[in-house]
């Protein structure tokens, strides 16, 4: 039995830092339990974009006067802490895009559209977000290419060696998420690139649900891409990463083209600027850069191992209290798992609870969370998801957990 958050770990001076927590939500302290949506911003992030606005707003790498200078010194700074934060060797590998989304699906369409042809295959798993379904789909018919799938168990976890009998000469890349965003499952992929590796299969690592909660070292993964969204890392929405090796993206053509990404342009040929900026175009969002730099420095001081240390007890915590819930099913019981619970009530409507849980203040998230086929594997039309940060508290799980109760006596009345 969990009756006590052990970790060393100072939730009530971290919670000061987020201006948002301190909200009364028609009447009630605002509880946020959708981190896997988007997190909260501390103090520090907001502030940042603010000075930057109120200071140095420029554009950036062509000015010749100081406050452009800083502005683009504060954006390739960022890219900077970017590339340690995920232990790239370059920041040439460090590609900014609008998130996740538009990283997944810079890949398919330069990788995808030079690589992959007709009667080749792309592996991704059952329980793959839509961001990482839908750009490989295009692709595969566009390429009269095949989607394959990577099976899960009940529990939610991949199938080893049903992905093992997947892989084979026909496959151009295996998409795979790093964690996943509705059963909170870890997925092995540093074990999952070696297995693709050994057939010179490169790998894309979705890791919008990962760098927020574990250490995450792109070169020990040995992922040939990686990618996360920022406002999933208490960063500003509207920036996110591709991480790419070098040795893929020197050969991919670019995604978009226009100003920046360009060497030189005459109305006869235009030659290419070096990474990343061949796959930047256009004016970055450089005050996204700057919050996410930011965002992660903050993240930094707290420490990813305190982080991950502290959201396991919740998790375990918050799994406890929740089984003890009537007709309460978890969906996503792997053994490696994020705080994130996905959960179904006998016969009641997740949406239903969902709304009625807003009544008491509670935020959580109802419905596929855009994992329409994980759905369907479990035969549900969808569930209720609690997701977990590092600013919550074991006060705020048994206030969820008593509203819930009380939830589903007012529904089953
Ligand atoms: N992949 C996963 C696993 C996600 O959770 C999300 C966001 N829910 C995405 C991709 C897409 O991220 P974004 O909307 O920030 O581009």
């Amino acid at each position: 039995m969990l009756t006590e958050i052990r970790h060393k770990f100072n939730v009530s001076e971290i919670r000061k830092d987020f201006p948002i927590l301190n909200r009364i939500v028609s009447g009630k302290p605002l509880i946020y339990l959708d981190n896997a949506a988007t997190t909260q911003k501390p103090e520090c992030v907001i502030n940042v974009i603010s000075h930057y606005y109120r200071n140095f707003n420029s554009n950036i790498h062509r000015g010749v006067y100081s406050i452009s200078a800083k502005a683009s010194e504060e954006f390739d700074y960022a890219r900077k802490t970017v590339r340690n934060f995920i232990g790239a060797k370059s920041e040439s590998e460090i590609i900014f895009t609008r998130g996740t989304t538009e990283a997944i699906n810079l890949v398919a369409y330069s990788y995808g559209r030079t690589n992959v042809s007709e009667g080749d295959e792309i592996l991704i798993s059952a329980m793959e977000h839509h961001a990482n379904i839908v750009p490989w789909q295009v692709l595969c018919e566009e390429k009269k290419a095949r989607l394959k799938i990577i099976p899960i168990t009940d529990k939610g976890e991949i199938i080893l060696e049903e992905y093992e009998k997947l892989l084979n000469e026909k496959v151009k890349l295996v998409a795979v998420c790093h964690v996943s965003n509705t059963l909170g499952t870890v997925n092995p992929v540093k074990q999952m690139i070696s297995l693709a590796h050994r057939q010179e299969i490169p790998v894309l690592v979705d890791g919008a649900q990962a760098v927020q909660h574990m250490k995450v070292d792109v070169d020990d993964l040995d992922a040939d891409f990686y990618c996360f969204s920022s406002h999933k890392v208490y960063g500003p929405m509207g920036i996110g990463v591709l991480y790419g090796k070098s040795s893929c993206l020197e050969f991919m053509p670019p995604y978009q083209t226009g100003g920046d990404m360009i060497s030189s342009v005459s109305f006869e040929k235009t030659t290419y600027n070096e990474l990343p900026m061949k796959f930047e175009a256009g004016t970055p969002n450089v005050e996204g850069a700057i919050g996410l730099k930011e965002a992660l420095d903050y993240v930094n001081r707290i420490g990813i191992e305190n982080i991950a240390g502290y959201e396991k007890e919740l998790l375990e915590y918050a799994s406890y209290k929740l089984s003890a819930v009537e007709g309460i099913k978890i969906i996503g019981t792997a053994a490696e798992k994020t705080s994130v619970i996905s959960f179904v009530v006998n016969k009641l409507n997740a949406l239903d609870i969902g709304l009625m849980l807003d009544t008491y203040g509670v935020c959580v998230r109802t419905g596929h969370h855009c994992t329409e086929p994980l759905m369907k594997r479990f035969q549900i039309p969808g569930t209720v998801r609690v997701s977990i940060s590092f600013y919550n508290t074991k006060e705020e799980i048994d206030y969820f957990a008593d509203s819930l109760n009380k939830v589903i006596e007012r529904l089953r009345k």
